[in-house]
Parts: C-alpha cells; structure tokens; sequence
C-alpha cells in the first residue's frame, strides 16, 4: 500500500496499491494540496510504503 501526504497538514494525497510518482500525483491536485492549500512542488511529501501481510490462518 502507497500513501502520499501532504508535509504541511498530513492530507492523503494518494493511498493506493500502485506505485505512483510524486509528480503524477502532484499534478491530480493540480499541484497544490486541496485542504491547506500549500505548494506541494516545493515542499517535500512524505510517502509512506506499508507493507501488507496476509494472515494465515492456523
Ligand atoms: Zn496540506
């Protein structure tokens, strides 16, 4: 699982299970983040990679 936020108030940019890069993802929100409104382009995003494990059941 992908999750791209945003540095400034942590808004999910992106969650999702395909890599996507940062421009492409900059670019759905036109390249600004829709709740604090700050430039994403400039400010580094953190992405946070999970790893998701399936449960056995035994
Ligand atoms: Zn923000």
């Amino acid at each position: 699982m992908y999750v791209i936020k945003c540095d400034s108030c942590g808004f999910v940019l992106y969650k999702g299970a395909d890599p996507k890069t940062v421009e492409a993802v900059l670019r759905l929100w036109g390249g600004v983040c829709p709740k604090c409104m700050s430039p994403l382009e400039r400010r580094p995003i953190k992405i946070a990679v999970g790893l998701l494990k399936e449960r056995k059941a035994g």
